[in-house]
């Protein structure tokens, strides 16, 4: 096959070097960093083009991995493929998401430290489908016993799960994940997974309720209708016809042909009986999934005063049972709103605009809060039993960057995270290695790169930024509307240079905006936000009767999902930004604390076709992924570093002075070495505390004689 002919050969040719340009130039270079000019986007550009029309859609910078989406099966992923990589020197195969994977997992094996693997790019990259092929990776090539075989079976079928009730089709991809995923894989002192655990952030739960226009719903509603047993829909009240749901009708395309829901559901029914989902639990997770779709049935009229009734109860009869709540009560509370009036309380009838939201939001609350019960419940499976001393890799696979043609508070909140990974990112490239040369002493030409920190700035500073802006507004209740924000926006943020809002829009640009537009200039491009909707969505307010009825149901689910000390509690509930920023700098901390890799994945084209390579996008993610800034620093730097003691240590057998025991300073040993396996002066530096190889090759040649001696 292309891969193995081409790859191959040209690792071989590589190491001798000769006949090197025939190969280079029909399949490039597999290490940017072996590019003739590093400064070129051209040649950056030319070098991705050309691995890519043979199929080889990876390629490093340095110990970064670039992968670009094939958008079609590729033999590459096999058994085989994986063995061969097991336990191999980094750059000697050519690149792979397993070099990767098993790179990270060697070190954590010999350096007993935690891991994690950030995989980014924007939506419809790939991410999802790297993070599968590294679990994969894993499962089948980490040692294992027959106990443990449970949790490794575990770790790799919570992924259909989740994905079923956590993806859905969009726009930019049919399998986009609309909720941010981080995973631990724990492992304990023999390297065998013994165990693992998932955070999930922020699921897009208005999707529920709303999709655009070529897009639907979550997976699993279709998968339900479509795969469900005759048996199982009629005891939930369904039938197969997508069409017959208020909620799955509004995107106009409940088939999408790239997805198979009836297989999808087979293949999560297995997995559910697999991570120890017993069928009793599972009669109710479906009647909550059924439950939504009878909610989204539910229609209203008014009558004379004004209000709203429902005429028709069929769907509601359905929810109760399901659900296991008094229908009545169930009605009240959907057409009525307890006000707490001078220690009374009164029942206000809600007019049609208020019945509607207010069914929605119910249809959102259970919906999210079985999400979250559905990741407890997972991690209850995948909790480690094995009290020795372990370690983790983590792999974080979160929704990309996104740009709509309108662009709503979910899309505000995808970007924002991706804003702030990107910052970590900065962290601990290009900044870090900067800094380590200067500790070190090494001399350096400083790389400019584009520091998005003033970007979160903006969005999350402590009582000036647009989340203490938005929070502000739904604290006055009442008051405050969508376009008073946009209007406190205006008037406090209006002179950043990363936003722009109406007012201060020259002619030509306000003429493409909407009066309820702001822009924000992310690190990844400009994006238009509509502010309609900021407040709801951020408020996510659950009328408190319909959280009362929750609270009695019998459905074992929704009881946990609805505690009755929710309704107690006095404390004011943090708006769903302050949230998703507290848990996303808690995932900042999490990753701190770890030794990174990364991915970075490209999206070739935006038919979601194979083989075409569109230039002007593939440029654009390019610059906004920082790559030439990432080659720069790895050209002008040095690939490996390492520790005099440990670099002494591993390789003293290699010169008769160092062996079998090195007296002096380490330094001194280290230069004496390797000057006698041949180092030139422009291969390496010596920094205060550690040696500074340039290539990595010079490095595999010394782990070569290493081997051999
Ligand atoms: P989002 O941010 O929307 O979740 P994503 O980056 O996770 O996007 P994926 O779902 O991983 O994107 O990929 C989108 C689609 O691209 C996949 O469903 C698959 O069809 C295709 N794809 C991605 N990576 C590969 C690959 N390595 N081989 C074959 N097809 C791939
Ligand atoms: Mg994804």
């Amino acid at each position: 096959n292309a891969f193995q002919n081409t790859e191959f050969g040209e690792s071989r040719i590589r190491l001798n070097m000769e006949g090197a340009l025939t190969a280079r130039d029909r399949v490039g270079v597999q290490d940017f960093v072996l590019l003739d000019s590093y400064t070129s986007e051209v040649a950056f550009l030319d070098n991705l083009r050309k691995r890519f029309r043979e199929n080889l859609i990876y390629t490093y910078i340095g110990t970064l991995l670039v992968s670009v989406n094939p958008y079609k099966d590729l033999d590459i992923y096999t058994h085989k493929q994986m063995e061969l990589y097991m336990g191999v020197n980094f750059f000697e195969l050519p690149p792979h998401i397993y070099a990767l994977a098993d790179n990270a997992y060697r070190v954590m094996c010999t350096e007993f430290n935690n891991h994690f693997i950030l995989i980014s790019g924007e939506s419809g990259a790939g991410k999802t489908e790297a993070s599968k092929k590294i679990l994969q990776y894993y499962a089948v090539t980490c040692p294992t016993t027959q106990e443990l075989q449970a949790v490794r079976d575990c770790l790799l079928l919570s992924n259909p799960v989740l994905e079923a009730f956590g993806n859905a089709k969009t726009l930019r991809n049919d399998n986009s994940s609309r909720f941010g995923k981080y995973m631990d894989i724990q492992f304990n002192y023999k390297g065998e997974p013994v165990g693992g655990h998932i955070i999930s952030y922020l699921l897009e739960k208005s999707r529920v309720v709303h999709q655009n226009h070529g897009e639907r719903n979550f997976h699993i509603f279709y998968q339900l209708l479509e795969g469900g047993e005759e048996e199982l829909l009629r005891w939930l009240g369904l039938e197969q016809n997508p069409q017959n749901y208020n909620y799955l009708i509004q995107g106009q395309c409940a088939k999408v042909s790239s997805v198979n829901d009836k297989s999808d559901w087979r293949t999560v029914r297995k997995a559910f009986s697999v991570i120890d989902f017993e069928e009793n639990v599972l009669e109710h997770l479906f009647g909550i999934v059924a439950s939504i779709l009878h909610l989204g049935n539910i229609q209203y009229d008014e009558d004379n005063h004004g209000h709203a009734i429902i005429p028709n109860d069929s769907s509601l009869r359905w929810i109760s049972k399901l659900l296991g709540v008094p229908l009545s009560l169930l009605q009240e509370a959907l057409l009525h709103r307890k006000i707490e009036a001078k220690s009374e309380e009164v029942l206000s009838p809600l007019n049609l605009d208020l019945a509607f939201y207010a069914r929605d939001a119910l249809a959102k609350a259970i919906y999210g809060r079985t999400f979250t019960w559905l990741v407890n419940k997972i991690n209850e499976s995948l909790a480690n039993q094995d009290p020795s001393r372990k370690t983790v890799i983590g792999l974080l696979d979160i929704y990309g960057f996104e740009v709509f043609d309108i662009n709503s508070f979910e899309q505000f909140c995808i970007n924002y995270c991706n804003e702030k990974l990107q910052q970590l990112l900065i962290e601990l490239t290009l900044k870090s290695e900067q800094e380590e040369y200067e500790m070190e002493g090494i001399e350096w030409e400083p790389i400019q790169y584009f520091n998005n920190k003033i970007i979160c700035d903006v969005i999350e500073e402590k009582h000036k930024g647009i989340i203490s802006i938005l929070d502000e507004e739904c604290l006055r209740r009442g008051e405050a509307t969508d376009l008073t924000f946009l209007k406190k926006l205006e008037d406090k943020l209006g002179n950043h240079p990363h936003i722009l809002t109406h007012k201060f829009a020259d002619q030509k640009i306000r003429k493409s905006m909407d009066l309820e537009d702001f822009k924000l200039f992310h690190y990844a491009g400009e994006v238009t936000y509509c502010v309609i909707g900021f407040l709801d969505k951020n408020n996510d307010l659950l009328y408190r009767n319909l959280k009362e009825v929750m609270c009695v149901a019998r459905n074992q689910i929704i009881k946990q999902c609805f505690l009755a000390a929710e309704l107690d509690s006095k404390k004011l509930p943090q708006t769903v930004v302050t949230q998703f920023k507290n848990s996303l700098s808690g995932l900042i901390e999490i990753l701190k604390s770890k030794e990174p890799s990364y991915v970075r994945c490209i999206k070739p084209n935006d038919a979601k076709q194979p083989g075409r390579f569109d230039d002007v996008l593939i440029r654009h993610q390019i610059k906004y992924l920082g790559l030439m800034e990432h080659l720069r620093v790895r050209r002008a730097g040095f690939a490996y570093r390492r520790k005099y003691e440990t670099f002494l240590q591993r390789y003293k057998p290699l010169c008769p002075d160092t062996w079998p025991h090195w007296h002096g300073p380490v330094i001194k040993g280290v230069e004496i070495l390797v000057k006698h396996i041949g180092y030139k002066p422009e291969d390496y530096k010596l920094g205060r505390n550690k040696i500074f190889i340039r290539y990595a090759k010079t490095l595999f040649a010394t782990e070569d004689a290493y081997e051999i001696c």
